[in-house]
């Protein structure tokens, strides 16, 4: 899913340490470099990297380290700290307040997904009995108005434009005007993301926030603009000042790592992750479950959620039961599966889960990690029950089934050994909740 590749690069540095037999300087270096170079590769901005490895090497002082301390600890929750810090800027974005007519400026280059975050912000928040409404502020473009106006549409929300105004700041202005009297809260202004000349564009921007005095102006990146991420960001945000930020297309992005950057350009945080074209593709974004997904340290209380969403309400009860007594077995893996494929996205839930095998889900291809889930589903159809229902199967199933259970399903003895490695993984992280209070639908997870 997100941020793919840099959260395997991510997870498996953190593993090498882990795996060390004792942690020592060129242990915490050799963490430290391949981080390091995974969030190079990632687009991260290389000031920023380079301030994480300082700020780090301070906290973690090996020498000054007591014996007794646990290093690897207190390494990985240093970079779970790093991260979180350049991802979090302490400064929370502004959010609307009921009872009140918010303005809300959308800035961005032309493709970055402007139109259809705007439109997908709109629909979050009447989802959640807002009355928002859209400005289509862009005369520059052709089409741009009715663009706004086909997603608009679709989603049921008031809109305006005008395809014979040819100034922006009066279509603006008219439209937050028109929408204050009809008693909307939510009033959003969409913009151009080009212009003949970029200064153009850029006093454009300032002059529409002049006019409409946004309360909050959101600048949208597309995940995959890289390093350019920076300085595209500092752009915007000198002739508006850019309270928070969007990234899209995040689905099947292997570097996402400008989002970090625009963080920093802006000083403001990331609110939402746009993750596809659909209007209810979009997802709030949250640092701490975020980094500790790009760690592949799981995301409990996410991955909570995500259980209550896709197994089926009757099914629930049992199965957090047998969560908190800590056994796993074949045929539990075997149903989440069924549960994960009849719902088709096993992709979001699977990134959640800590160690989960990060090729499993492929980087985003759902497909793949899909036909991999089949695969193993049909593995375990050629098992007995007796094997199914054991919380030890490596003590039942020798040699000799293995290859009788390759070749029942048509397999490899390859591909059985590595469904059974997915197994093991599962059932330690499964082993970690035992014992857990599970949490009713929405509450807090807590040990
Ligand atoms: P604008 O020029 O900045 O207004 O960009 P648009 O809203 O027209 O979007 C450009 C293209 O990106 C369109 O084809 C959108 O459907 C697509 N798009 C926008 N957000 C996302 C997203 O989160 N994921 C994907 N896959 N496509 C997106």
């Amino acid at each position: 899913g997100v941020l793919g590749d840099l959260s395997g690069s991510l997870s498996r540095a953190i593993k090498n340490m882990n795996n060390a037999t004792i942690v020592d300087e060129k242990v915490l270096n050799d963490c430290l470099n391949e981080i390091c170079r995974a969030l190079l590769k990632a687009d991260v901005n290389f000031d920023l990297i380079k301030n994480m490895k300082i700020n780090i090497k301070k906290i973690v002082n090996l020498d000054n380290l007591a014996a007794g301390h646990n290093k690897r600890k207190i390494i990985q929750q240093a970079v779970f700290d790093e991260l979180c810090k350049m991802l979090d800027t302490g400064k929370p974005s502004f959010t609307p307040k009921r009872g009140k007519t918010s303005v809300v400026m959308f800035v961005g280059l032309q493709g970055s997904g402007k139109t259809t975050t705007c439109t997908k912000y709109a629909y979050h928040h009447q989802k959640k009995g807002w009355k928002p409404a859209l400005v289509c502020a862009d005369t520059f473009r052709a089409g741009a108005f009715d663009q706004l106006k086909q997603n608009a549409t679709k989603a049921r929300i008031p809109f305006c434009g005008s395809y014979m105004e040819s100034d922006p700041v009066k279509v603006a202005v008219q439209g937050v005007e028109r929408f204050k009297k009809e008693n909307c809260d939510l009033i959003i202004v969409d913009t151009s993301g080009r212009h003949q000349q970029e200064a153009a564009l850029f006093e454009e921007m300032r002059q529409l926030a002049e006019a409409t005095k946004p309360d909050l102006v959101i600048f949208v990146m597309d995940s995959s603009i890289g390093q350019a991420a920076f300085s595209q960001a500092q752009a915007f945000n000198r002739s508006v000042s850019v309270g928070a930020v969007i990234v899209t297309k995040t689905e099947g992005q292997a570097k996402g790592g400008g989002a970090l950057s625009a963080v920093a350009a802006t000083k403001s945080p990331v609110i939402f992750l746009g993750t596809g074209e659909h209007m209810d593709e979009f997802e709030v974004f949250d640092v701490k479950p975020f980094v500790s997904r790009l760690l592949g340290m799981g995301d409990l209380s996410g991955f909570m959620d995500k259980i209550h969403q896709i197994v089926p309400t009757d099914q629930q009860p049992e199965l957090l039961q047998r969560l908190s007594e800590g056994s796993f077995t074949l045929r539990i893996m075997y149903e989440q599966f069924q549960n994960l494929l009849n719902m088709g996205s096993f992709n979001q839930v699977f990134s959640m889960l800590p160690g989960f095998s990060t090729d499993l889900m492929a980087n985003g291809r759902d497909k793949e990690g899909e036909r991999k889930i089949k695969r193993y589903m049909t593995m375990m159809d050629s098992m007995t029950n007796e094997e199914l229902d054991t919380t030890d199967p490596k003590k039942l199933i020798n040699e000799s089934r293995i290859l009788r259970i390759a070749r029942g399903s048509g397999c490899q003895v390859k591909d059985v050994m590595n469904m059974f490695e997915e197994y093991r993984r599962l059932a330690k992280m499964w082993s970690k909740m035992k014992g857990l209070k599970i949490p009713r639908k929405g509450g807090d997870i807590s040990a």
